[in-house]
């Protein structure tokens, strides 16, 4: 049973237990553009209080240096070291994980968060955002790409300009078992303009049935993402806590990482979803959002 956070005393003993808080981002701190209540104040309580916090998002298209200027935006003090978004996760996976070879590109199927973590690791890219791999697919397009050998990896996030010729290239990629096949996230949907818009899943969901291959994807609820934080942080996970809006990514992120989990219902999955026979996580604490914490704490 989730214990439901309601009075100082379980704000406290709740507080107490961690050393290390990892905050999703959308539907916890903000709701796209705009901030939720007591949120810069939450963090600030945390901090004070010794607390290390760590922001973990699967929104691939933004750099963690386009993340601080949204931060900043709301108000919210932070480094960029301590963001941790699903497009860096990505780079550190092929750097540290994968020891990605020095002759080798990636292909990317993304946006310039990809391009800006990619290139700040010292890793060769292609594609993403630039005009030559985004062509009309017509007869020419298509008859001119083949395999190119120096391309080790095809990274797939989402990409607001994708079409049928950078499919196709990818594809063409994928072909060769050699090509290693990654993904920041898959994400059927993700919360924009008041609506579920197609996530990175769906981009991602096309590569793979057509190749017949299942990525390694870096962003929550994969454990290899997991793995780069804490190869990053060093921390003891029976001393930390996840703090998300989806029982599917952020919930199941924590649980299968051993650590502790609490859910904000300020985000996309209602009371209801951890009450069913069957959900997906089973958060330890849930708040109506983070902001109760100091509003619980303040006195
Ligand atoms: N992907 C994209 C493109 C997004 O814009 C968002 C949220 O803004 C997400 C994924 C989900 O991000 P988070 O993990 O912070 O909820
Ligand atoms: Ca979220």
């Amino acid at each position: 049973m989730s214990v439901k956070i309601t009075t100082k005393e379980q704000a406290q003993k709740f507080l107490d237990q961690y050393d290390d808080f990892l905050f999703d981002c959308d539907g916890v701190l903000w709701q796209g553009n705009h901030l939720l209540p007591h949120v810069p104040e939450t963090l600030q309580l945390l901090r004070d209080n010794g607390k290390r916090l760590i922001f973990v998002t699967n929104n691939s298209t933004k750099s963690r240096q386009a993340y601080t200027k949204k931060f900043e935006k709301f108000g919210i003090k932070v480094n960029k070291e301590e963001i941790f978004g699903s497009a860096y996760s990505a780079a550190v996976y092929l750097q540290k994980v994968v020891k990605f070879p020095k002759d080798k590109k990636v292909l990317v199927v993304g946006e310039t968060g990809l391009e800006e973590e990619l290139t700040e690791a010292g890793i060769p890219w292609l594609g993403a955002t630039d005009a030559a791999y985004n062509r009309v697919a017509d007869d020419e397009a298509l008859s001119s790409i083949v395999r190119d050998k120096s391309i080790g990896a095809v990274l797939c996030g989402l990409d607001f300009h994708i079409n049928y010729y950078k499919i196709a290239n990818a594809l063409i990629q994928l072909q060769d078992p050699e090509t290693l096949f990654l993904a920041t996230n898959i994400d059927s949907t993700y919360p924009s303009h008041g609506k579920l818009l197609p996530g990175a899943g769906t981009i991602v969901g096309t590569l793979e049935t057509s190749s017949g291959r299942k990525p390694v994807a870096l962003g929550k609820p994969s454990q290899a993402m997991m793995d780069c934080i804490k190869a990053q942080f060093e921390f003891d996970p029976s001393k930390a806590c996840m703090v998300g809006d989806r029982l599917n990514t952020d919930m199941r992120f924590g649980e299968e990482g051993g650590l502790g989990t609490l859910f904000v219902l300020s985000g996309v999955d209602t009371e209801e979803s951890i009450k069913k026979e069957d959900a997906v996580a089973k958060p330890k604490y849930y708040a109506d959002k983070l902001g109760d914490l100091y509003e619980l704490l303040k006195n």
